[in-house]
């Protein structure tokens, strides 16, 4: 059975689909069979993966209405080796359509249980509000990874997320749980990054995951290029920062 996770937080911009792309890319050079799910009209997981977005004849829109199946909407990615449910800017009718059909908030976990026994991992990247599609991301999960940037605002917002994730645990998926907080776009020259890291550890201990991803300009490159960061400049520090993320998950999922 494969792990479920999402990958979310409802600020923008904080890393939530550079951490989905490269930890899809960094678990699937450790072997693992990764299923990357964009949940994010912007698209930005799929072009990230080396998917043109305005080439796909189904996507996760198709999927979550009943009008294409996972097994034909899904896509290899080359450049990072893992599988992609793509996503494009149809996608931001789901909310709306979705609202009409039974069940509504577990069409994803419905499409995912399809293809669960191809994967060892399926990372959802969500997009960033608490939106129909943020839970639906949310039901279909084992556990949230939130990545957070140490900066003075970090925490604020922080708490909405969490009182969403408990209000699904307690309603919707009681496998539910937070598996960490990743510190991403880590600068250790700041003394306010350091602080704000030292807090996140003094607060939520071993719920910060022990990895920390610094700002590496490789990882904004990679992109444009249609590549993960890990496979696009695999010595850079943000690249092994990823894979050393992947290894931690890796031993995390044991203990689940
Ligand atoms: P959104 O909320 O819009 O979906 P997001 O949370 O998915 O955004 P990203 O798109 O991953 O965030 O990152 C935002 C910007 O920061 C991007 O330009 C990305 O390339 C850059 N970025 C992310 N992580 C790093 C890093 N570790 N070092 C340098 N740049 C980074
Ligand atoms: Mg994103």
């Amino acid at each position: 059975m494969a792990k479920i996770f999402c990958v979310a937080n409802q600020k923008g911009g904080v890393g939530k689909t550079t951490t989905a792309v490269n930890l899809a890319a960094g678990l699937a050079q450790l072997d693992q069979r990764v299923l990357l799910v964009d949940l994010d009209p912007q698209g930005n997981a799929t072009m990230g993966a080396g998917i043109n977005k305005s080439e796909l004849t189904a996507s996760v829109y198709e999927v979550l209405l009943g009008l294409s199946d996972i097994q034909t909407a899904r896509k290899h990615s080359e450049t990072g080796k893992f599988d992609v449910l793509p996503a494009n800017r149809e996608l931001a009718g789901a909310e709306v359509e979705m609202v009409e059909l039974e069940n509504r908030e577990k069409r994803l976990k419905d499409a995912i249980a399809l293809v669960d026994a191809d994967y060892d991992f399926v990372l959802i990247d969500c997009p960033p509000a608490l939106s129909m599609l943020t839970l639906n991301g949310l039901c279909a999960a084992h556990g949230v990874i939130i990545p957070m940037q140490c900066e003075y605002y970090a925490l604020e917002g922080l708490s909405d997320l969490v009182n969403t994730i408990k209000k699904v645990h307690a309603k919707l998926n009681t496998d539910l749980k937070i598996i960490g907080l990743l510190r991403v776009m880590f600068d250790p020259r700041m003394t306010l990054s350091q602080q704000v890291s030292a807090q996140l550890e003094q607060h939520f201990g071993d719920k910060v995951f022990k990895t920390i991803i610094p700002r590496n300009v490789r990882l904004a490159e990679a992109p444009s290029y249609g590549m993960p960061g890990v496979s696009f400049d695999p010595a850079s520090k943000g690249a092994q920062a990823y894979i050393a993320f992947g290894a931690e998950m890796v031993q995390r999922i044991k203990s689940l």
